[in-house]
């Protein structure tokens, strides 16, 4: 009979209890022995539903305080210099000053990098190694909960990240790659630590088996795992996930490991050829279930699919979802106002659990499952109907043509200030959503309140004397699920959690049908701001792969075909915005990039029908309309050619912390961004206020690299989290550095 095990469940709790008690902690409201048992009954809350869907093993190892590559950081002893000086920190403390900067108490200083963990929205700290990185191992809070398990009766399978793939995760002045000879002896012996504990499996995780990974990268998996391999250690599982193999099926395979886990869900071709590669005895975990969205699983299909190979294989056969159940929310029970024709549809991690157990029983009795009708999964990645749409309807104007009619009607001066959308979310507006969502205020009151927090933001840019206003986005709570709420075919969940960071979670919205805009969304807002100045309004739109990509897709179409789908939504907008008198529209794209497929050679498909939905989404505009687009995230340079395709009039984007380093992508003759650009030059994510001499010695520089007359002036993201007290005086110093500069290059122009 197949067994069942999962790769990771959600460390957050089924009410997010995690999140709570982390945060009392850090403001010291809670003891660490208060959060410790927090922890502890998170973790068996998740042993305890793994064990009653009958799954092999429960997984220990994958609960973490912040993050699981911080947990491997500090088990190898991976803890740069900055934060072992005046070390009064426990190790709890350590820890989370490694995470966040700060612990409760104590100096701060520059916490870890973070950055995406492949393709998911979950942010993950990146090892920083020095050149002469020594590692050590204290392994203790990974045996501490091999041992809580076993104590509560149930049977642990720890998970490791894999020594390449934790490597490959890292920074480093010097080669990772070097850093292998003496990070392996480090896992041999916690290996051994977790034999002697008496650990029978353990799975190891290489997700970047799924990557275009160098010759070099390749060749050191072999030797890594023959070093690993000992008589008397626990058996392995390799894990991979997110991406098909190809290339490294063979390589997977021929690892001296006892099992290797496929993903089966973004690779089922690759079923047949892992069942050839394996060999004898070797396990075969299969990820069926999918661990990166929130629909019932077609178990009828895998069922059918699944038979035949589980004659063949039996108990060497383990089904699984495809990849650690992180990225999905926790329990559907807890959506107490979901409708019951939703429900019916979605399965949250506890319910993943219950599908793999219902699979089991029906392969295990013969028993066929009933089908749901659904067709097979179609091709996520391209979509060649949609691209022939898209390509007709680009703007029929070149930007040499477009720009002189937006100046002629716009009359901006050289070097433009704005922002970038959102002004300070005061605590007075949160309170008056809140009010409004549980039906303390009425409609209309809420509206009023919302229409005088527009007026100020207006009066305040104003006084400022910035040049292009916004409306500053007071009616937006998310810049996602604002839209989402406005638009047909979206399915909204009181409780669909997903972890971002640390103690941020995220809740996408999930696109659940055909999308549709049945009214306008933002142009009250708009036409009303713009009522209350001469100056420019910019309207302010979220785009169409953004609003995807942070949204849980269907399964049952293309992400393309959804993509479209908003995009005419959004285009309908941009019309309408363009009717009430708004000549700029900015449509942002924060997460263009996050949609792009790991693999290299899928990269053209999905920018084909990004890049197209983006331009169909202001495709037909007005040539004078101009239209802006945001994005925020520094490593520019390998999407470049994508953002040049958008062809929007004016990019802004995030490159105060990036030192302007992008901008070098950016400016270059060939390749660059050939229309006009507004790098952010200053921070918003510190509280610190930038000096206008300090400004006005980024945009002297700026100057020598990019045209004046394709520069803008704005700080690098929207102000929504800051304070009204640090945005004013920065945006003033801002205002001032431009017109200093802006003065200085009038009379070398008149000279
Ligand atoms: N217009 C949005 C804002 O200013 C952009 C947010 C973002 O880039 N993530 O808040
Ligand atoms: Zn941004």
């Amino acid at each position: 009979m197949a067994k069942t095990h999962i790769l990771g469940y959600p460390r957050i709790g089924a009410r997010r209890e995690l999140k709570r008690a982390l945060e009392s902690y850090w403001r010291g409201e809670l003891s660490s022995s208060q959060l410790y048992e927090v922890g502890a009954a998170v973790r068996r809350d998740n042993w305890r539903a793994q064990e009653q869907a009958g799954l092999e093993f429960v997984t220990v190892g994958d609960f973490a305080w912040y993050d699981q590559v911080l947990n491997h950081s500090l088990m190898f002893g991976v803890v740069p210099q900055r934060f072992t000086r005046g070390a009064a920190d426990t190790k709890l403390d350590q820890y989370f000053r490694l995470a966040r900067g700060r612990a409760p108490a104590g100096e701060p200083v520059a916490a870890s990098a973070m950055t995406k963990w492949f393709d998911t929205n979950y942010h993950y700290l990146v090892p920083e190694f020095d050149a002469t990185q020594e590692f050590t191992l204290d392994s203790e809070w990974l045996l501490a909960e091999v041992a809580e398990a076993r104590a509560q009766g149930f049977p642990p399978k720890p998970v490791l990240i894999g020594p390449l793939t934790y490597l490959w995760l890292g920074r480093s002045g010097a080669d990772r790659l070097g850093l292998l000879p003496r990070l392996l002896p480090l896992y041999r012996e916690l290996l051994q630590q977790l034999a002697e504990a008496g650990v029978e499996w353990v799975q190891i995780d290489e997700p970047i088996l799924g990557l275009d990974l160098e010759e070099r990268w390749r060749q050191a998996f072999a030797a890594s795992y023959e070093q690993l391999r000992t008589d008397a250690g626990p058996q392995l599982l390799l894990a991979t996930y997110f991406s098909p193999l190809r290339e490294n099926l063979p390589l997977a395979f021929s690892l001296p490991v006892q099992g290797v886990h496929i993903d089966a869900v973004r690779a089922p071709g690759e079923i047949d050829l892992a069942v050839a590669a394996r060999s004898q005895g070797q396990v075969l975990s299969l990820g069926v279930v999918n661990g990166r969205n929130v629909w019932r699983t077609e178990l009828a299909g895998w069922q059918q699919r699944l038979e035949p190979l589980e004659r063949e294989l039996g108990d060497a056969l383990w089904l699984s979802a495809s990849c650690s159940l992180l990225h999905c929310p926790v329990d559907l029970e807890t959506e107490a106002d979901l409708p019951a024709e939703q429900r019916q549809r979605l399965a949250y991690s506890r319910q993943k659990l219950e599908e793999l157990q219902t699979l089991q029983a029906a392969l295990a009795s013969g028993q066929l499952l009933p089908g749901d009708g659904k067709s097979e999964s179609p091709d996520t990645h391209g979509d060649t109907g949609v691209l022939a749409e898209l390509r007709d309807s680009w703007r029929p104007q070149s930007y040499a043509e477009r720009a002189p009619l937006q100046q002629q009607r716009l009359q901006l001066p050289v070097l433009p200030t704005t922002t970038i959308g959102s002004f300070p979310q005061t605590g007075l507006l949160r309170q008056v959503r809140r009010q409004f969502r549980t039906g303390e205020i009425s409609e209309q009151e809420y509206r009023q309140h919302l229409r005088a927090e527009i007026a100020e933001a207006v009066r305040r840019q104003e006084i400022l004397g910035l040049d292009v206003l916004v409306h500053g986005e007071a009616e937006r709570n998310d810049m996602v699920e604002y839209f989402g709420e406005q638009l047909d075919g979206f399915i909204h969940t009181g409780n669909g959690w997903v972890q971002s960071y640390g103690s941020r979670c995220v809740k996408p919205p999930i696109i659940a049908g055909d999308i549709r805009r049945p009214q306008p969304m933002t142009v009250e807002w708009s036409r009303y701001a713009q009522g209350l100045t001469k100056k420019p309004v910019k309207g302010m739109l979220t785009g169409p792969v953004t609003i995807l990509n942070w949204s849980f897709p269907r399964e049952d179409i293309p992400r393309s075909a959804s993509c479209l789908q908003i995009a005419r939504a959004l285009r309908d907008e941009v019309l309408d915005l363009e009717a009430a008198g708004i000549g700029i529209i900015q449509i942002d794209e924060p997460a263009l990039r996050e949609g792009v497929p790991l693999r290299e050679s899928d990269h053209g498909a999905y920018f084909d029908w990004a890049v197209g939905c983006f331009r169909y989404t202001c495709s037909a505009v007005r040539p004078e309309t101009q239209v802006h687009t945001h994005m925020c995230y520094s490593n520019f340079n390998t999407i470049m050619d994508a953002i040049v395709a958008l062809d929007a009039d004016v990019i802004t984007i995030e490159s105060a912390r990036s030192d302007l380093r992008l901008l070098e992508a950016f400016a270059s003759g060939d390749g660059g961004y050939p229309n006009e650009i507004g790098p952010g030059i200053y921070d918003i994510h510190s509280p610190n206020v930038p000096e206008r001499a300090e400004l006005v010695a980024r945009l002297r520089k700026l100057v020598e690299v990019i045209p004046a007359k394709k520069l803008w002036v704005n700080p690098d993201c929207g102000l929504k989290t800051r304070e009204w007290a640090e945005v004013g005086t920065s945006l003033l110093n801002m205002v001032e550095a431009a017109r200093e500069v802006r003065t200085a290059l009038e009379i070398v122009d008149i000279a």
